[in-house]
């Protein structure tokens, strides 16, 4: 295994380049799922997907990064870096490994997708895309001006905001998901998105069968700089912290997680009822909200009043914000990121 962060990437067709060699290098079967979505300077944009192990899998480990875009930097990480050095497989076993499930935002750096759609939004139970917050409603002008980047009392007005509300109450109603304003910041699209959709197609296809599924799906942001936080469903949440320990999270409103709408998880459990999936956000934290949530809202404004291209200080601040250059906050996250497969990997096998 190589030493240091050297599988962290500069940007997102480097880590593409890199995903589809290792792959194969590796021994692994690589598919791609195509995108219309392109790149900065119009080049293709796909899924790239490395299947280990089993073709027709009685237990599976899939592992995703990317659903966040920019946020995928760490997760690409993990993955070359797993990619390198596959772990044993029982016969019975596949390790899917899904790099980047949203091209577009990492290549553009942006946490959504080419339609300001927030994936992790974009699965809804019911399927009904509508209604938001009624707190959304009244922060929309806070959250989204209509106006380039600008120093504009962002924090003062933040720090008002949390003493009148409460952090915890805040979070909920701004970053659990929104379906009325389409140009804001947590919008979850008025329909399923395209990767998603093609998602979606390839785990019904190819791993209906299993009968037990772990799902590991790497993001980055909250919580603490440098530790990670396992986020699974409340319902979840004893079950799970009976295996994977005390990093296990609820999601409800407390000091690090919130409820969201439509999030993957609820999509993976619908399409593989059988399985029983264990669905584990893996949250990597790396600055406060208030500061996750300026560069988030910047970003935006730059994005949608300023022109949108990638030589701005919000592209690059908001690169910091979700993979911060510090070496001690990469080797934290290759470190956790092999652990936590190798503990699924331990896990799967009880099955
Ligand atoms: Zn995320």
């Amino acid at each position: 295994m190589k030493a240091g962060t050297v599988y962290f990437s500069p940007d997102y067709f480097t880590a593409a380049e890199r995903f589809s060699t290792t792959a194969l290098k590796s021994g692994a079967r690589l598919q791609i799922l195509p995108l219309h979505a392109k790149g900065p300077t119009g080049q293709e944009l796909g899924i790239e997907i490395a299947w280990l192990g089993a073709q027709t899998p009685r237990r599976v480990l899939l592992h995703s990064s990317g659903l966040h875009g920019v946020e995928g930097f760490a997760g690409s990480a993990i993955q070359l870096q797993l990619l390198d050095d596959v772990p044993a497989l029982p016969a019975d076993t596949a390790l899917v490994i899904v790099h980047i499930l949203n091209p577009y935002g990492m290549a553009w750096l942006r946490r959504v997708n080419e339609n300001n759609v927030d994936l992790n939004r974009n699965f809804p139970h019911n399927a009904s895309y509508a209604g938001a917050p009624s707190m959304y409603a009244r922060l929309d002008r806070f959250l989204n001006p209509q106006s380039p980047p600008t120093s504009d009392f962002y924090f003062a007005k933040a720090g008002y905001l949390i003493l009148r509300y409460g952090l915890a109450a805040l979070k909920q109603s701004v970053a659990s998901g929104q379906y009325e304003f389409p140009a804001g910041l947590f919008f979850g699209g008025t329909q399923m998105e395209e990767g998603p959709r093609q998602y979606e197609a390839f785990v019904k296809q190819r791993l209906a069968l299993a009968e037990k599924a772990i799902v590991i799906d790497v993001h980055t942001g909250l919580g603490k700089f440098a530790e990670d936080s396992l986020l699974v469903d409340a319902e979840e949440y004893i079950r799970i912290r009976d295996v994977f320990g005390e990093r296990v999270t609820a999601l409800r409103p407390d000091e690090v997680a919130y409820r969201i709408q439509g999030g993957l998880g609820s999509m993976i459990s619908r399409v593989l009822p059988k399985a029983h999936p264990v669905f584990i956000g893996q949250e990597f934290g790396t600055y406060s909200p208030v500061n996750i949530l300026h560069a988030l809202r910047e970003e935006n404004r730059w994005h949608r009043y300023g022109g949108g291209t990638l030589d701005h200080p919000t592209k690059e601040k908001l690169k910091e914000t979700f993979c911060p250059a510090s070496e001690s906050w990469r080797q934290a996250v290759l470190r956790r990121g092999r652990e936590l497969v190798e503990q699924a990997l331990r896990e799967l096998m009880h099955a």
